[in-house]
Order: C-alpha cells, then structure tokens, then sequence
C-alpha cells in the first residue's frame, strides 16, 4: 500500500458545487437541506480515519429502507456521486480529475501496481450515502482493487483495510517474497508484520493483502520479469550475480513494492543464484 497526501479539497465546498446545477428545484432543495449534515459527517470520518476507526461511524449509515422520513435520500445523495462528479461533463467532474491526480505516477495506491483510472469509496456510497462526494473518503485506484473491495465496510479495527490518506507503514518492510525449489519452483508473496505493530494493525495490514489478492496479483508479474534476468544473469559468476540481484532489490524506492520483494528473495536463494535462474517461471 502506497500512502497520499489527503486532497487539499473542502468537503461543504465539494457537495455544493455538486448539487449546485440540482433539478428539480424540489430536490436542490432537500439536497441544500443536507448540507449541514454532510459538513458533520466530513468532520467525524478525518478525525475517525486519523485514528484508524472508521468502524466507529455505523451511526452515519443510511437509513434502512422504508423508514426514511424524506424518502430517496440515500439514492438523491449517492446520486451526487454518479450524476454531478464521476459522469463526464458533470458539474463536479474537474473535482473527480483532481483527486484522480492525486495517485503517484498514476499507480493504484492500494496494490502499487495497477492504472488508477477510478475512485473507490474507502466507505461504500451505498452504505453510507452522507459520504458520497467527501473528498477524504474518495481515493484513486485501479478497476480490479475497486472491485475487489466492493461494498465491503469494516465492522472492527482489524477489518479495515489501510486507507492510503491516512495510513503509512512504509517504515517497515511489511512485504516478503520466498522461493519454492524444483520440482515446482515458484514465487510466493507473504506479510511479514513488524513485531511491535499493534495487533490491529497487522490485522490490517494483512486485512488490506488478502482483499486486494496481491499474492496472486503479484506472482502473476514474475514469469515476465524473470524471463528478461535469465538471459542477463547467464554465465555470471555467483558473487556477481548476488550483487546484481541486491542492487535491484534496493534499486526500487519503495520497499515494499513487489519488484523489490522478489530482488530480495532471489539474492537471498542460493539454488537460483547456481542454476535456478535458468528455470522457465510460470506465471
Ligand atoms: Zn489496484
């Protein structure tokens, strides 16, 4: 996971350009009835995503169907999102575009690895429509880690997925890669928590592995990347060899990145060092 500065956006100032080309006035109408509301809820999700409890706003979940005293505002305020931000053309698009900006060198913040060409809802709009358009609750990435994640909302601390505005654990070397020998030599991916992570936060960080599938994501990348060293690697003498392999391990900046989790475990396996190299990786 790859953190973000938070959007320099103002959620009141966000809703009310949204709503603000609202038809029919009867719906503007109740759309500027919410702005109050919506500000609150902006207010409660930074501070609770501050302190990794966004767990804690079940109270701003959308009211069950059928007691809604002003009916369809659940569906007039998800509808911000999709009529007057994400559609083409809409009176909130250029807000859409800059937080979609916001994802470094275009990469998918939740995996490190995919185009980010959407918003996902760190909250589902569907669950909890007050904070549809709340800029903190609007984080770039990718279609695949999007779907992934679908509609799913933390029940606990530990269910929480990392939240790349508001999380960094890029102080520790969380991700690991190890290689399985002949007769099926492969690349495996795994967490490796820090000792003195709180027990949520390893949850979490696990948590956040297992519902973006990195393992097989990343696996899925070795047989091309390791296709491209065999031929550059062939005939070199083991020390050498070593040498290169640590060198691109340490060359990625981020050290969790899945390129310099695999430089790692390649350099720190002898039986690739000697011959493994020659091997063809499937993906
Ligand atoms: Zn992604």
């Amino acid at each position: 996971m790859w953190p973000l500065p938070p959007p320099d956006l103002d959620a009141r100032t966000v809703y009310t350009t949204c709503i603000s080309k609202a038809r029919p006035a009867k719906v503007k109408q109740r759309l500027q009835e919410l702005e109050g509301d919506i500000a609150t809820a902006a207010d409660e999700y930074e501070k609770a995503a501050a302190s990794a409890a966004l767990h804690n706003l079940q109270h701003l979940r959308k009211l069950p169907d059928g007691n809604d005293p002003n009916k369809n505002d659940n569906k007039k305020l998800t509808g911000c999102y999709t009529s007057r931000m994400a559609r083409k053309g809409s009176v909130g698009r250029d807000i859409y575009n800059q937080l979609l900006k916001g994802a470094r060198r275009g990469r998918c913040p939740l995996c490190g690895h995919g185009f980010a060409n959407t918003l996902d809802h760190q909250l589902p709009k569907e669950k909890y429509p007050l904070l549809s358009v709340t800029p903190a609750n609007l984080v770039p990435a990718c279609m695949a880690c999007n779907h992934a994640k679908g509609e799913a909302s933390p029940a606990s601390a530990e269910e929480q997925t990392l939240h790349p505005y508001f999380d960094d654990v890029t102080d520790h070397v969380w991700l690991a890669a190890r290689l399985t020998v002949p007769p099926e030599p492969g690349v495996t991916f795994f967490v490796t928590p820090h000792p003195d992570w709180p027990t949520p936060l390893t949850e979490r960080v696990q948590r956040h592995f297992d519902m973006f599938k990195l393992a097989k994501l990343y696996a899925a990348q070795v047989g091309t990347e390791l296709a491209a060293l065999n031929d550059y690697l062939r005939g070199k003498p083991y020390r050498a060899i070593v040498a290169e392999l640590q060198d691109r391990a340490a060359s990625y900046g981020n050290r969790n990145s899945w390129q310099a989790a695999l430089y790692r475990a390649l350099a720190a396996t002898p039986w690739y060092v000697k011959s493994g190299y020659l091997n063809e990786w499937d993906d």
